[in-house]
């Protein structure tokens, strides 16, 4: 590690003498132009008469004075994407010159021979590095760490499929985005960070695009993994780089994907040499403190662990809402197939809708992965159209593809997730004072197989005893519905177990609910078992109190599973039958559930 720090102050060095060339050079009289304006100069109102790139700024001349002014410089991102605009808007009929490089700036070639010596030495350090660590990775990654980030999307709310709910939480942004003057004159309390959580290939990154695409705004992409593997302080130095640039073109939506990489919380993870990353994390929380949100900038960011992020990153002003998106459900994949299926040739006898049947549990991109496996198969057999059985074939594919098997649910792995949430919504429903059952699913989510959502049907602020037991009697349900169903249990409880010991620990420990040790508390931090942080803490009580607060705890524990037996063994018929209609639908809203309980 420190052979990398010292090439990274080489580099450093290197890099900024000629940067700073660059810049002493670049600097002209001419005004600067947001990239958004020059968009809408350029596209809407074809009132551009040339424009000539030098490096990531263009030299813009207008046919009509803008603010008294015809000449105007444009800074940009990436070449490549402003080459492909100007091209786009060439072949839409707009007529300006287009001068790629301007060549009376012979200072740039003045420049190569100093660009070549440092890519030489460049060159030659990452070599040596090479022969003690794979230097090849590291060569590429260096070479495209600049440059890319900004794109302008396509993508619109309509080829987004299935994801109603989605797209209804994030119609908000969009509007903010069109007009986040609007906001701010109302003294709008203004959306800054969105944390999209849900597990790889469910669309999160196409989401975000599709607001972009929507509101037609700049949209900046960025991957948490991407800093990790920086070279010290280059991680944090980007993160400032990218808000520069956000500012410049705002609004603009920034998307961070993987943002756990750089997200985990602050001195977790052992060994250290973590420094880097909170560096990066930190610079990050000070850029987004640094804006009032009334500048136009969104920054969605992904995640499939939000159990793991540093507090600091959710916390007011920064990524304090949260969408989740789901694996789609049966209606949303028949969606999610008709939009991939449209430019391919399906024979007449394939229903999208029996192919959304035989595929719970795949993601938006298995299925578009699945359509493509489709065609290829197809493809091979020289025919014209792709057949029902081609789309078989390739769903055995992308299920036992070695990453995605643990996305798909067998049969026998679906009937014990419908047994499982199905105990838990019956406990709820009649052993909850409390609350009322608001969906079942068994669509897997995150790392659950499925979920049952429940309520209160109104705010409390304190939890009685009573609704203590209750809620172990609920956690309980999955499990119990598992033995007596099926006659055996499952790994699929572990997460219900662990909240259910943890609420009777508490009730034991701290609100001195027990008979044996009423009214006494043994608090000491470490307390909070489901929280994992008990590692380390130190017992005020002795051995024998340990002892009898572990019989208190089964004591409590036991009894409400004998509790949640009887009202399991009592509504079998219902389990039964609401599992079988659980297992067809894959989801149940609150309403069908209270309907099916009532008959
Ligand atoms: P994530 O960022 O959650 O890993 P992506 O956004 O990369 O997932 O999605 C992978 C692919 O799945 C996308 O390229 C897109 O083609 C497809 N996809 C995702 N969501 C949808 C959707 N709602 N409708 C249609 N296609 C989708
Ligand atoms: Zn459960």
């Amino acid at each position: 590690m420190k052979a990398l720090k010292n090439v990274s102050i080489y580099i450093a060095l290197i890099v900024g003498v000629i940067l700073l060339a660059v810049l002493i050079n670049g600097v002209t009289s001419a005004p600067e132009m947001s990239y958004n304006k020059f968009v809408t100069e350029l596209i809407e109102n074809d009132n551009v008469k040339k424009v000539s790139v030098d490096g990531n700024t263009a030299l813009v001349e207008l046919k009509e004075a803008l603010n008294n002014k015809t000449l105007y410089r444009v800074k940009f991102y990436s070449q490549d994407v402003f080459e492909s605009l100007v091209l786009e808007a060439e072949s839409a009929g707009k007529t300006f010159d287009y001068v790629a490089d301007i060549t009376e700036v012979p200072f740039i070639v003045t420049l190569i021979p100093y660009i070549l010596m440092a890519g030489i030495v460049i060159f030659f350090i990452l070599f040596m590095m090479g022969q003690s660590q794979g230097a090849n990775a590291k060569v590429m990654n260096f070479g495209k760490s600049r440059a890319r980030l900004y794109t302008t999307s396509k993508i619109k709310f309509a080829d987004v499929a299935g994801a109603d709910e989605e797209k209804e939480e994030m119609a908000e942004l969009v509007s903010f985005l069109k007009n986040p003057k609007k906001y701010a004159d109302m003294g709008a309390r203004i959306p800054k960070g969105v944390l999209m959580v849900g597990p790889p290939g469910t669309g999160k990154t196409y989401l975000a695009k599709a607001v972009a695409g929507e509101a037609e705004v700049p949209f900046f992409a960025i991957s948490g993994s991407d800093f990790v593997e920086m070279y010290v302080g280059v991680g944090a130095a980007r993160v400032r780089d990218l808000f520069e640039q956000a500012k410049k073109n705002a609004p603009c939506l920034i998307f961070i994907d993987e943002i756990d990489a750089v997200g985990r919380h602050r001195g977790s993870g052992l060994g250290g040499g973590h420094d880097e990353r909170e560096q990066t994390l930190n610079q990050l929380l000070v850029e987004m403190d640094g804006f009032a949100g009334k500048e136009g900038i969104i920054i969605i960011a992904a995640t499939n662990r939000p159990d793991i992020l540093d507090p600091a990153l959710t916390r007011p002003g920064r990524f304090d809402r949260k969408i989740v998106v789901n694996v789609p459900t049966l209606k949303a994949r028949d969606e999610i197939l008709k939009v991939h299926a449209r430019n391919k040739p399906i024979s007449e006898d394939v229903s999208l809708l029996e192919v959304a049947k035989i595929t719970p549990g795949f993601t938006p991109a298995d299925l578009e992965n699945l359509l493509n496996e489709a065609a290829l198969l197809a493809a091979r057999e020289d025919l014209d159209k792709i057949e029902m059985r081609h789309i078989k074939e390739a769903t055995f594919r992308v299920v036992v593809g070695p990453e995605k098997k643990s996305n798909v649910m067998t049969e026998k792995d679906k009937r014990l997730t419908a047994i499982h949430e199905t105990g838990h919504a019956i406990a709820v429903k009649v052993a909850s004072s409390t609350d009322t059952v608001d969906r079942v699913s068994i669509i897997p989510a995150g790392y659950a197989g499925g979920y049952t959502a429940h309520k209160p049907s109104e705010d409390k602020t304190y939890a009685t005893e009573k609704q203590m037991i209750e809620n172990i009697i609920v956690a309980l349900g999955g499990r119990a519905a598992e033995e007596l169903c099926l006659g055996e249990v499952s790994t699929g409880a572990s997460s219900d177990l662990k909240s259910a010991n943890g609420i009777a620990h508490n009730m034991v420990t701290k609100y001195g609910m027990s008979k044996k040790l009423t009214n006494m508390v043994f608090d000491n931090e470490g307390n909070e078992v489901f929280i994992g942080r008990s590692f380390g803490s130190t017992r005020n009580y002795s051995e024998d109190t340990a002892a009898i607060i572990d019989e208190e705890v089964k004591t409590i524990i036991d009894s409400a599973y004998t509790k949640v037996k009887e009202i399991l063994t009592e509504n079998m018929d219902k389990l039964n039958r609401i599992a079988d209609v659980l297992m067809e639908k894959e989801k149940i809203e609150g309403e069908e559930f209270e309907a099916l309980m009532a008959e």
